[in-house]
């Protein structure tokens, strides 16, 4: 059993003001791996404290430095990069291979994208020619950083690496379930010699440390990412000392598949949705269909979804893993039944566990035909290998029930028409979309409309977000 217990405050790991020790679990055997500690408030206004003085120094650290410590810490992420992608598959079940391939790698990408960003960023400009008027951006200040299971390192890296680059400090919150590789991470942070109490990390739950952290009155801004139920809650706690609050929440995503989309495109949005089991806040979750191929998508589909394999996380390969917990697995098993009982088509899946798996959080690929935007298996955000198929007749329905969702995150197009696919992409309500199946380049923005949040993490706009702009008169 692995024993992580400490917390790293300023420039250390230090014991937690009292023991409360909670488990570990990996969710490939059910069984506990690792003790951590939840913290209490001691021990997160230790941290904050240790970010506030840390702060004095570091806003003004030069551009340089902050570029020299990024870059040793670059180093280090690729020497560990193995490890971190076994921590993380033990931990939230993603397949080794996905661990190294998409989780570990985005990470790496990152902070490879931020560097480049931050050599290109002007902290200074004048407003124009003819203006007196100059603009500073200064960091703003102590930032708690919330962040959940699904993507551990990639939602991390989108937050501590603008957080340093702008010379802004922090206090990090991993998720209680999937905290080793953030520990990792504040070793290689720590190894890298980042001026103590510059990065702080305190492990604990949402009612604990993450309420203690959106309502502190020495945090200067709030960056959460993970769902919009604690997204609200988290808004509320943070209003009484009006901090700057940036959302990251869920979605879910219509992938409109019109009859003149390339020949593989039913089959590639089945290993979307269903890759990292499901659990991606962006994922194409509802596929709309257009009707005169509804049945052949229907049949594809099914059979895309029935040459996935379910399997352990420490196996090499190409498969899917577990969901991440059972309260998860308990979620997703009761929306599979409640899509049966609603009078969907179950084509394949279902709630039992795959044939060769009588044990961890396993769940067979699902999908339902016949949904109707209305029912809640369309609605809810499921977060596992689960597909709603939808089918529509004209452009303007497809938009139209893509956008009839709370949501607003990550939407998809298929046809090989150019011009509807940019008219398309126009009119839906959402931050990302992605057409023909494009990845999105390091550095773009990301972020929902509506109910998946507010903010936009990655490239320049993840620098801005942890930005004041100053303008100052009479500069010359
Ligand atoms: P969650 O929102 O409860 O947890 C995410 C993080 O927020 C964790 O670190 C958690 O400890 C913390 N947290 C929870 N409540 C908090 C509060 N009141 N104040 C401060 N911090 C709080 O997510 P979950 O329970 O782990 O998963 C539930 C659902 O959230 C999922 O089914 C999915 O719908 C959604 N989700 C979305 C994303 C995403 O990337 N958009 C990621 C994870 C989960």
């Amino acid at each position: 059993m692995l024993d992580k217990r400490n917390f790293y405050i300023n420039g250390k790991w230090v014991k937690p003001s009292r023991s409360n020790d909670f488990e570990v679990i990996n969710p490939s055997n059910e069984e506990p791996f690792a003790i951590i500690s939840l913290g209490s408030k001691e021990d997160t206004d230790s941290a904050v404290k240790a970010a506030k003085e840390a702060f004095v120094k570091w806003k003004e650290s030069s551009k340089e430095e902050r570029i020299n410590l990024l870059e040793k810490l670059l180093k280090i992420y690729k020497k560990k990069f193995n490890e971190l992608a076994e921590a993380q598959s033990m931990e939230m079940g993603a397949p080794i291979d996905y661990a190294k391939s998409a989780q570990t790698a985005s990470g790496q990408s990152h902070l490879e994208d931020f560097i480049i960003r931050l050599k290109n960023f002007k902290f200074e400009e004048h407003f124009d020619s003819k203006s007196n008027n100059h603009i500073s951006y200064e960091p703003i200040g102590v930032c708690g950083l919330i962040t959940p299971w699904n993507w551990p390192i990639n939602q991390i890296a989108l937050k501590i690496f603008p957080a340093l680059a702008t010379g802004c400090t922090m206090i990090l919150k991993p998720p209680e379930i999937a905290p080793i590789s953030p520990m990792l991470l504040a070793e290689m942070i720590d190894e890298a010699g980042f001026p103590k109490g510059v990065f702080n990390l305190v492990n604990g739950d949402g009612t604990g440390v993450g309420t203690q952290i959106s309502g502190h009155q020495d945090i200067a801004m709030i960056s959460f990412t993970g769902s919009t139920r604690a997204g609200k809650l988290i808004t509320k706690n943070a209003a009484d000392t009006t901090k700057r609050v940036c959302l990251e929440l869920g979605g879910k995503g219509g992938n409109i598949v019109f009859a003149d989309s390339y020949p593989n495109a039913v089959r590639d949005g089945i290993r979307n949705v269903m890759s990292n089991s499901g659990q991606s806040c962006d994922a194409p979750t509802r596929m709309l269909v257009e009707k005169s191929i509804y049945e052949r998508a229907v049949k594809e589909a099914t059979d895309e979804a029935n040459k996935i394999k379910v399997d352990t996380a420490s196996k090499e390969g190409d498969h899917i893993g577990p969901v991440v917990s059972k309260i998860q697995y308990d979620k997703i098993i009761d929306l599979i039944k409640i899509g049966i009982d609603e009078g969907a088509t179950l084509a394949t899946g279902g709630p039992d566990l795959p044939n060769n798996l009588n044990k961890g959080y396993f769940i067979k690929p699902t999908i339902f035909a016949d949904v109707t935007n209305n029912m809640q298996i369309a609605k809810k955000e499921i977060f596992g290998p689960v597909l709603c198929i939808i089918p529509f007749e004209t452009e303007e329905e497809a938009i139209a029930i893509t956008n009839d969702t709370e949501y607003g995150l990550g939407n998809y197009i298929q046809t090989e028409d150019k011009e509807k696919a940019k008219r398309v992409a126009k009119k839906l309500r959402s931050g990302l979309v992605y057409i023909n199946g494009n990845a999105l380049d390091p550095g773009t923005p990301y972020g929902g409309y509506k109910q998946s949040g507010n903010g936009r993490e990655g490239g320049t706009w993840g620098l801005e977000e942890y930005l004041e702009v100053k303008t100052i008169t009479g500069w010359k």
